[in-house]
């Protein structure tokens, strides 16, 4: 169990500083019978059982999770509770028009909420702090692409009190970040501890009475069925939340690109560096490079940072070796030191990763089919958060065959295509980070745009 525990905390900062052991719940044996099964521990699965069983107290709900509750990139992420839609709002806007997309996002920005209302309810203690994200831009191009992202918001239908440009000494009362020529804020969205959110739902699913096991894979998932090494479970009703992971299931290899994005955190710092910072506590900061960071000041004080780009190997398309890398770690450490010059002392304890699940069109999916009983919520390209609170929701409401507003959403029943087979899926992924990678380079040495960025748009976001 030490060894266990010992690897559940290296996946993360969150995991790392997690009060209590990390001791697996007992894993699934024998035959057992449910009314839902719901595969995943992560924010979709957790979501999806404790709205299940609080719509309807009677339902016999089961989780069975592979590791423990959180190990997913619930328990890895940046903790931004963060509106807005988890893909590309065109994608939807073609299927079901702009008023519905406005729905959608609206929708984002009520589960910010939620999820804060939920973890003042449950006690769960996960710092939620609704401060807001500071989007900075540091060359003329980043420029362009933040006051473009909040005209077609604007256009969208949202108004300046949901977002809004800043000028750089406006910027300078949230966070003094250098080299700022322009920024946006948005009030929608709170700091998490995530893994803090993920065990304290799993907690609070438990005490009303949601089974919980841990250490059971799901190795087929089936029509009334979900078999585990040492047990089965019966339920008509099987969703699936296992996101990026889904890939390593029978039949789903290319249902997802998987991404990684890796993280840092620094040591705590001391209440005068917080000062030099000016920093906001609770304020999320991004920054519009295409290989973007984003931040948070954690609720024990130090800033935790990640980005994309960690390549992968052909055959490894998750994997703990992908959770690390010299690279992305070190231009990491540049862009704080640069960015958030206080901080270029200060030690960093921690470096981790996780798997984002990426469809081929970055568009998020929630589906249930009423005959089969099968269902699955998730692809949500890195922006899962908020959305896992949604897709619980809605899963819950499509089980039990409620019409409500949620059913409707944009990204119900929506369908994206698989991606291509290997070789060219991992061909198209290390060219994509690579590509992203040189663009920036190109942006911040000459602050002209890096057209280069066109020539691998057909498996970028559509625009
Ligand atoms: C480093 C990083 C930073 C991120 N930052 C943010 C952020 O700041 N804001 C944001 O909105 N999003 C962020 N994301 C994305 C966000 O974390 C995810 O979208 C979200 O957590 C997905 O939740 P999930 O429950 O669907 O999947 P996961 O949390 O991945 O959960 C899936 C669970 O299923 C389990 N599982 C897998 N296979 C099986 C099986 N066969 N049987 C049983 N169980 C199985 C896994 O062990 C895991 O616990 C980030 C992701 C990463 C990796």
């Amino acid at each position: 169990v030490n060894q266990l525990e010992a690897r559940y905390r290296e996946r993360s900062l969150w995991l790392d500083q997690c009060p209590g052991p990390l001791e697996p719940r007992a894993p699934l044996s024998g035959d057992v019978d449910a009314d839902v099964a719901v595969v995943g521990a992560g924010f979709t699965g957790l979501w999806t059982a404790y709205y299940l069983k609080r719509l309807q107290t009677d339902l016999r709900v089961t989780v069975v999770e592979k590791e423990i509750a959180g190990f997913g990139a619930s328990g890895r992420n940046g903790g931004w509770a963060s509106a807005g839609i988890a893909g590309s709002p065109s994608v939807y806007e073609h299927r079901v028009g702009r008023d519905a997309v406005l729905r959608g996002i609206r929708a984002t920005q009520e589960a910010v909420d939620e999820i804060g209302r939920v973890a003042g309810e449950e006690g769960i203690d996960c710092g939620y702090l609704k401060t807001g994200v500071l989007a900075i831009a540091t060359s003329e191009p980043q420029r362009r692409r933040v006051e473009a992202t909040v005209r077609a918001q604007h256009a969208r239908g949202l108004g300046e009190e949901d977002v809004r440009l800043l000028t750089p000494a406006e910027a300078d009362g949230y966070v003094h970040a250098r080299g700022v020529r322009a920024a946006s804020f948005t009030p929608h969205a709170a700091r998490i501890d995530p893994a803090r959110l993920a065990r304290g739902l799993a907690e609070a699913c438990e005490r009303i009475g949601v089974t919980v096991y841990e250490r059971s894979p799901a190795l087929a998932l089936e029509r009334g069925l979900v078999r585990c090494p040492d047990g089965t479970l019966r339920a008509p009703t099987v969703l699936r939340a296992t996101e990026a992971f889904t890939t390593l299931l029978p039949g789903e290899r290319l249902t997802y690109l998987p991404l990684y994005s890796l993280m840092i955190a620094t040591e705590p710092l001391s209440a005068e560096v917080w000062e030099d910072l000016g920093w906001r506590d609770g304020l999320l900061v991004d920054d519009r490079r295409h290989l973007f960071f984003y931040a948070q000041r954690t609720t024990d004080g130090r800033v935790a940072i990640g980005g994309r780009g960690a390549p992968y190997r052909l055959g490894e398309s998750i994997s703990e070796t992908r959770e690390r890398n010299a690279d992305v770690r070190a231009r990491l450490e540049r862009t704080l030191a640069q960015t958030f010059p206080p901080t270029a002392a200060a030690r960093i304890t921690h470096h981790w990763g996780g798997p984002l699940g990426v469809p081929r069109d970055w568009s998020m999916s929630v589906t249930f089919d009423r005959v089969s009983g099968l269902g699955f919520a998730g692809g949500y390209s890195g922006h899962g958060v908020a959305a896992a609170n949604i897709s619980g929701r809605t899963l819950a409401d499509l089980v039990l065959g409620r019409s409500t507003d949620l059913v409707t959403l944009p990204w119900v029943g929506h369908r994206s295509r698989s991606w291509e087979p290997e070789p060219l899926r991992y061909v198209a992924s290390n060219a994509l980070v690579r590509m992203l990678g040189s663009a920036d380079r190109h942006e911040d040495e000459t602050d002209r745009d890096a057209k280069r960025v066109r020539l691998i748009a057909s498996v970028l976001p559509p625009g």
